[in-house]
């Protein structure tokens, strides 16, 4: 089949059961979906290598960790991928947003609704293979472009696609014998958690529950408003030092 270059509007010819095409008079990379040819783009990595370690240390720091996570894990080698997301541009009249949905299935969370990171694009060519190995799209534009829809409501308009190549370190760690997968964004640095110990919450729940009823109980009790302040907050303190205690052992 026949199909027009996105870029230059030259007509390519495209194998039947091709997806990944380089146009042959501007050497546009585009990549062959079911509705037509699309653009295809990469952003370069810069989050070095050496770097990786300092942005996951601060998310295993974070509050949805168990504490002394970034301590204790035992980080493997950062390895760079390029991982395909389709970013759509939607938006009504002057207002334009961008909005990219993973184009390969990932365990990771929050690739979903992702923003397109500010940073230098550069067109797909074969020497990106030697700064890290490519994954090529998976799931069907139509497929990323529904998920976007359930996400943002029926009335969604789309005026570009374009399949972008976004630079991704996957690193694992192991904590505790068990071993865990993250992505760390090497245009943002952002993390992207597959699974992680989390905070477990039960401990809270009990806290809050014991504040309760040790907070009720004194409410029957006492009937005097004044004892009641009293005795409030004479209560306060030890509650306030198990919640203390828990928030740093779990
Ligand atoms: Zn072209």
């Amino acid at each position: 089949m026949q199909v027009s270059c996105t870029q230059c509007g030259a007509l390519v010819e495209v194998a039947a059961d091709a997806l990944l095409v380089e146009c042959r008079f501007c050497s546009s990379a585009l990549v062959v979906d079911g509705e037509g040819v699309l653009f295809r783009e990469a952003m370069r990595p810069t989050v070095k290598t050496e770097d990786v370690p300092s942005h996951l240390r601060r998310f295993l720091a974070g509050d949805q960790t168990v504490s002394g996570l970034d301590r204790e894990a035992k980080l493997g080698p950062p390895e760079l991928i390029f991982f395909p997301f389709w970013a759509f541009t939607v938006g009504e009249g002057d207002e334009e947003r961008t909005e990219l949905m993973p184009a390969a299935p990932s365990s990771l969370q929050g690739l979903h609704g992702l923003r397109l990171p500010p940073g230098d694009t550069f067109p797909v060519s074969g020497q990106m293979q030697e700064l890290a190995p490519v994954l090529e799209p998976e799931v069907p534009a139509a497929t990323a472009r529904e998920w976007l829809r359930q996400r943002t409501g029926p009335n969604l308009k789309v005026r570009r696609t374009v399949l972008y190549h976004l630079p991704l370190y996957r690193v694992s760690y192991s904590w505790r014998g068990r071993s865990y997968h993250v992505g760390v964004d090497a245009v943002s640095g952002r993390v992207f958690p597959a699974d992680y110990p989390a905070k477990a919450e039960a401990p809270f729940v009990l806290v809050a529950v014991l504040a309760v009823l040790v907070f009720g109980a004194e409410g029957i009790i006492v009937s005097s408003l004044f004892a009641k302040i009293v005795l409030y907050l004479v209560s306060a303190v030890p509650l306030i030092g198990v919640a203390w205690l828990v928030s740093r052992k779990v």
